[in-house]
């Protein structure tokens, strides 16, 4: 079977790898076709779009945006932006002001534990990508705080942990709409993590977004269970969504999880490509 991965992490975000290095891999696994959403930025971009040509595999340029949501974590995919496009790249640097101006919040927190963390040790991680929570839970572990990135979150990182400091984000239509006016199909990543009470509610939210603007939902991922899996694809379809999927590979900064087979088991068809190119440039 051919196969994609349509959700990845770079040096441009809280990936490990370089955009050139995850290419590499992308084509040493025999993926067809492999997509970069780094968290907020597009930078890693142009990058892996070369190198991507140099190792004749497909690439979709593609981006991840934290949005507003009550419970759980809302993101957003978006394929086929165009990365240069004014009014999305304003958004992104509201959202990356958003970030700059959190992290020292979370330091300040991190230091009043007496677990002190420097944000020159932090962009010793980050390589000068976007920084996000866990470069500061890699920066914890190599400083022997906590035993790994996980336990960083779970004691200090995670929302209502210790040191959590909230970021203003995006609300869900501003994301649609900032997607949508960069030329790009806006996608609902990993519907698990929404953590809707049930399917009925799930498919309340996924009906809302679609009132939006949402045009997919990522069925295949990494942490949902074949059974769940099997439920998204039946929602989307009876919801004339596009069905996607990937694995959300960053490399060491998760490191149970593999390019394209995610936790070992996953496998993401290449008809997700297929639909999503069927909306970007019509049938
Ligand atoms: P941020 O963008 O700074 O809000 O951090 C979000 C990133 O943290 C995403 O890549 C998540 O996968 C990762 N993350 C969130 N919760 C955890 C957790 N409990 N353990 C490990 N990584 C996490
Ligand atoms: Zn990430
Ligand atoms: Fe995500
Ligand atoms: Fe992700």
């Amino acid at each position: 079977m051919k196969t994609c991965d349509l959700h990845t992490h770079s040096t441009a975000s809280d990936g490990s790898d370089t955009p050139s290095e995850l290419m590499a891999l992308a084509a040493k696994v025999g993926l067809a076709a492999i997509a970069l959403s780094d968290h907020d930025t597009v930078a890693g971009l142009s990058e892996a779009a070369a190198a991507a040509a140099r190792l004749g595999i497909e690439f979709i340029p593609a981006v991840e945006l934290s949005c507003q949501f009550h419970k759980g974590n809302m993101h957003m995919l978006g394929y086929y932006i165009d990365p240069e496009e004014g009014s999305f790249l304003e958004v992104l640097s509201q959202v990356q002001a958003a970030r700059a101006e959190r992290n020292p919040r979370i330091l300040e927190k991190l230091a009043a534990l007496g677990v002190p963390v420097t944000m020159e040790e932090i962009e010793a991680i980050s390589h000068g990508g976007q920084v996000g929570r866990p470069h500061i839970a890699r920066a914890m572990v190599e400083k022997g705080y906590v035993k790994d990135v996980s336990q960083a979150f779970d004691r200090y990182l995670k929302r209502g942990a210790k040191a959590y400091a909230p970021k203003s984000i995006l609300a869900p239509e501003a994301a649609i709409s900032a997607i949508k006016g960069a030329g790009g199909i806006a996608v609902l990543a990993h519907p698990f993590s929404l953590q809707a009470r049930d399917l009925q509610e799930l498919q309340a939210i996924v009906a809302d977004l679609k009132s939006k603007g949402l045009m997919g939902m990522e069925c295949y991922y990494s942490e949902h269970s074949p059974e769940f899996t099997r439920q998204c694809i039946d929602l989307a379809r009876s919801m004339g969504l596009a069905v996607t999927g990937g694995s959300d590979y960053h490399g060491k900064a998760k490191p149970y999880i593999k390019l394209g087979r995610g936790k070992g088991d996953l496998a993401v068809p290449y008809e997700c490509v297929e639909e999503l190119k069927k909306l970007k440039y019509g049938a």
